[in-house]
């Protein structure tokens, strides 16, 4: 597989040595081969532009909810026909590899991105942890539909009336209570621990507890990759990251120069054994 590939036997020879849980962190990079663009950074068709710090916000829902969802499904109407690809399919193999035998339940997969392709493919201990862009949620606390099992499929509320006259009438609406739903995702002016179904005090004490940390396709700028990368440091772990990127890695950070959907299926034939 190229210059990256001693790097790779390296980090197999880490994994099949660990018996600790291992915590897989994902980005942007991960889904490049499904045709989706990087959400941030100077990419052509990168996601996220210079309107994003204003448009992507609660407060702009908040104020203009009409122009909210206009900007959102211009930008994310097409991930749902995305598929995933060989990197998502390898994750779910590594997976299943960890939680074979002796290793059972010591894997957490965290995802940075919105684009569902993770659980599309068959992950299971899978954390998305800025949302879904495959899910909607009402707006009004307490609402079933507000909570986190109560999540709903996108496609089960009704957006083709918006799409087609974009109004304060045709605004999508909660099945159960007729509040507005907002897209599941979180946006630049939230946190964490704004909604329960993010996760965060999970991937935190999980984060506590691994062995080893695993950085996929990631450029380390979310507030997410630093608190795990300053918590594996303070436990002294050992940290990968597979990322086809020039810049260097942060300290410390032993690197796999390659694409996630090159590295992560030869990694997982080489902890296949
Ligand atoms: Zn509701």
């Amino acid at each position: 597989m190229g210059p990256g590939c001693e790097m790779v036997e390296e980090l197999a020879s880490a994994l099949v040595a660990s018996h600790a849980p291992l915590m897989v962190c994902t980005g942007a990079g991960v889904s490049l081969a499904s045709g989706i663009p990087t959400f941030r950074g100077t990419d052509p068709g990168a996601v996220w532009t210079a309107d994003v710090t204003t448009m992507g916000t609660n407060r702009f829902f908040q104020k203009n909810p009409v122009e909210s969802w206009r900007w959102y499904l211009g930008r994310f109407d097409g991930l749902e026909e995305k598929l995933p690809n060989p990197a998502h399919r390898a994750l779910v193999a590594l997976e299943s590899w960890k939680r074979e035998g002796e290793r059972l339940r010591n894997f957490m997969l965290v995802t940075q991105n919105i684009d569902g392709l993770h659980v599309a493919a068959g992950s299971r201990a899978v954390v998305e942890v800025h949302g879904s862009a495959r899910h909607v949620r009402c707006v009004r606390p307490g609402c079933v539909n507000a909570a986190p099992e109560g999540m709903l499929p996108r496609d089960e509320v009704d957006l083709d009336a918006f799409r087609a006259a974009p109004d304060v009438g045709t605004l999508p609406r909660c099945p159960a209570c007729s509040a507005l739903v907002r897209p599941h995702v979180l946006w630049f002016d939230e946190y964490y621990g704004d909604h329960q179904s993010y996760q965060y005090a999970a991937v935190q004490v999980a984060a506590g507890q691994v062995g080893l940390l695993l950085f996929v396709g990631t450029s380390f700028s979310v507030g997410l990759t630093e608190s795990l990368l300053r918590g594996a440091r303070g436990r002294g772990i050992p940290v990968w990251t597979i990322d086809p990127s020039t810049d260097a890695a942060p300290l410390g950070v032993r690197r796999v120069n390659a694409a996630a959907e090159v590295a992560l299926p030869a990694l997982v034939e080489l902890v296949q054994g």
